[in-house]
């Protein structure tokens, strides 16, 4: 699994006109399942746990049609403005990245559905080349043939492969490979043919029948199935932890000062553990006792993010993402308020989410029961979840 301290980033291109899949608007702003092909894609990069940037390029007359996606996405992702050829649009997608990117994929807009495993064989791919893309073998027999469709030879099919995207790039031998053929860039249908003749070793990794390429009108119907097949899910936690000494209590990850702390097997993190919960529940995948059994001596004094992770982790790794989290906090003190800026920071971040996907509530049950006593706090928790459809996924 690629390590998600990752400084990884990710160019949406999304500068071509797509001519040949008819209709007004070029092809990736037209819609599938409620959302652009665009969107699509950048949600499925977006989610994907290493992705720390990602800029999508347009074209520079395409504000209107990209305009709409920015008031729908929350937040809108970046964009830059593209150039005459693929590589000028490449090159103002590399240009956005900052200095801590040292890993870039580059993606087409009109793949709507790379999955997260292309992503991870990829990313591992670039520990020993300098790009590594992915690929499936070539299934059907080829044919070269003259203009008027008669057949001149059938050449084997061995070693051959279809290229997809999005591709992974070690970032300064790509930049390196851009400054070497300059103005000849353009000759390039792909950045990986751009490696290949400065010389770089490019890897073939896994790709996915997923990933299809949206070129010709029924490719809309394809993908049109393809996002049918995804389901939204619903998820519930609750928890609740009983005061004990301290000077804090840990919510979200976040001590927060107090007389007292909570008591429990690892750091009491009643919200975290009320959000771990809500997201197995999501997934069908049993409950925090069941992945961590408090009886485990190893989760003593555990900080409780690594049952967090274990849970996004698992989203991920069924091709899912997580849409919104929504969380409470039930007890008279301490007050959540002055704090709720940090916990919501926090919790997005753990769950490698925007902010703008994440709430954190806090309320009281007017000095009625435990909270009400001040013998401790519960949280309740309500997630979606979006993955493919599971009907057949124990
Ligand atoms: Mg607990």
């Amino acid at each position: 699994m690629e390590d998600r301290k990752g400084d990884v980033g990710a160019v949406v291109v999304a500068a071509g006109r797509g001519v040949r899949a008819g209709g007004g608007a070029p092809k990736q702003y037209r819609m599938v399942a409620g959302a652009t092909l665009l969107e699509h894609a950048v949600r499925r990069l977006q989610s994907h746990p290493a992705v720390r940037k990602l800029v999508v390029v347009i074209a520079r007359d395409a504000d209107e049609w990209f305009a709409p996606i920015a008031a729908r996405m929350s937040p809108p992702p970046p964009y830059v403005y593209g150039g005459a050829t693929r590589a000028d649009s490449v090159r103002a997608g590399l240009d956005a990245m900052d200095g801590s990117i040292d890993r870039v994929l580059i993606h087409d807009a009109a793949r709507p559905f790379p999955t997260h495993q292309m992503i991870d064989a990829s990313l591992d791919g670039l520990a020993e080349a300098d790009a590594a893309i992915p690929a499936l073998p070539v299934a059907d027999t080829l044919k070269r043939a003259d203009e008027d469709g008669r057949v001149l030879e059938t050449p084997s099919r061995e070693g051959l492969f279809r290229a997809q995207t999005p591709q992974a790039f070690r970032l300064p031998a790509l930049r390196g490979a851009f400054a070497a053929f300059a103005a000849e860039a353009s000759r390039f249908t792909d950045e990986a043919g751009l490696m290949e003749a400065s010389g770089a070793v490019v890897m073939l990794t896994r790709g996915s029948e997923s990933a299809f390429k949206v070129t010709h009108p029924e490719d809309f119907m394809r993908a049109e199935q393809m996002a049918e097949s995804m389901e939204t899910r619903t998820g519930q936690g609750f928890d609740v932890h009983a005061f004990g000494p301290g000077e804090a209590v840990i919510l979200c990850g976040v001590p927060v000062p107090h007389t007292k702390g909570l008591s429990g097997h690892s750091d009491a993190d009643v919200a975290l553990h009320t959000v771990t919960d809500a997201l197995f529940g999501a997934l069908g995948a049993g409950d925090i006792g069941m992945h961590f059994p408090p009886s485990d001596p190893q989760w003593k004094g555990a900080p409780s993010r690594i049952f967090l992770e274990k849970a996004v982790d698992m989203v991920a790794a069924r091709g899912g993402r997580i849409i919104n989290v929504d969380l409470t906090i039930i007890g008279e003190e301490p007050k959540i308020g002055p704090h709720r800026d940090r916990l919501e920071a926090s919790l997005a971040e753990l769950l490698r989410v925007p902010k703008a996907r994440v709430c954190v509530k806090a309320t009281t049950t007017e000095r009625l029961g435990f909270p009400g006593r001040k013998e401790g706090l519960a949280a309740l928790a309500v997630c979606s979840v979006e993955t493919p459809r599971s009907d057949d996924v124990s």
